[in-house]
């Protein structure tokens, strides 16, 4: 456990309890096609409750896909998605399984939270107000405890001169804090990382990459991460899955995987990148 954190800011970055082990995403059966491109392949896969769990691959292997299926983005062709012991994309009436309401889907989502590669902040709201809107509009907290959740974040991302800036007056590494500490302010049980970093000038990648690990290190968050940055998949990840065309081919502890792995295309995949 990280130390840096004051035990106030880690309660702002902190989901509710869940037993430690249960099983928070579920993918079952899952397809989802483009045409006649078929991108995740009757995929199964689950992640536990408090895991960091990292997706490594070919580009166009279906990672970024597995994200925004989880955010509701797109819907899978075939199979379900659970999360936190909910269908996503379903919900069960009379005993049956039918596509989810808007009501249903709105109410497990909030259980996610995502980070995107281009921030997606709102330009014309400031620091604050990017981090507030979603807990006053969507959890129906008052304007005063979202203020106060978003100054122990802001704190906690290392942002509280910048508050009452604009998005476009901040770097790029500083507006990708403000996405990490508005992900944050929803409390999701998951937070999603899709490259969080690859639109970033080098030198502002290690200060988000720093942030992340410190959340990874001193709360409970699950998450799951796409990133080319192996060294930072190597520290916060208890697991790693390698995907190939849609499907998952090998997964295993970052020791195993980025040292020992089993699989040629795996070993050929990482000796291009690393
Ligand atoms: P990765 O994240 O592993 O690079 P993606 O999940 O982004 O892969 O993409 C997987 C495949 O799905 C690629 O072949 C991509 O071209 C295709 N794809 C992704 N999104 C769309 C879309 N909205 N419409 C059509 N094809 C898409």
């Amino acid at each position: 456990m990280s130390s840096d954190f004051t035990p106030s800011q880690k309660d702002a970055a902190q989901p509710e309890s869940r037993a430690a082990g249960s099983e928070l995403i579920r993918f079952d059966n899952v397809t989802k096609r483009f045409g006649d491109n078929v991108v995740l392949d009757d995929l199964e896969f689950s992640v536990s409750a408090g895991k960091h769990v990292t997706l490594i691959g070919p580009s166009g292997s279906g990672k970024t896909t597995i994200l925004r299926l989880l955010m509701t983005l797109l819907t899978p062709d075939e199979g379900t998605i659970t999360v936190d012991g909910d269908y996503l994309t379903h919900e069960e009436r009379g005993g049956k399984l039918v596509p989810a309401g808007e009501k249903h889907v709105r109410e497990v989502r909030k259980k996610i939270g995502m980070v995107f590669q281009q921030f997606n902040l709102f330009p014309n709201m400031k620091v604050l107000r990017n981090i507030t809107e979603a807990p006053v509009h969507v959890l129906g907290l008052s304007k005063d405890e979202a203020e106060q959740r978003a100054r122990e974040l802001l704190e906690l991302v290392g942002l509280t001169e910048h508050i009452d800036k604009y998005p476009l007056q901040l770097s790029g590494g500083q507006q990708q804090r403000v996405a990490i500490a508005r992900a944050l302010a929803m409390r999701p049980q998951v937070l999603l990382l899709d490259e969080v970093t690859s639109a970033l000038d080098p030198e502002l990648v290690a200060g988000v990459l720093d942030v992340l690990r410190d959340i990874a290190h001193s709360t409970d968050i699950t998450m799951l991460c796409v990133t080319h940055e192996m060294g930072f998949a190597r520290d916060i990840s208890d697991d790693v899955l390698m995907f190939n065309e849609g499907k998952v081919i090998e997964s295993g502890p970052p020791e195993k995987m980025f040292n020992d792995p089993e699989h040629e295309r795996t070993r050929e995949f990482l000796s291009a990148i690393l």
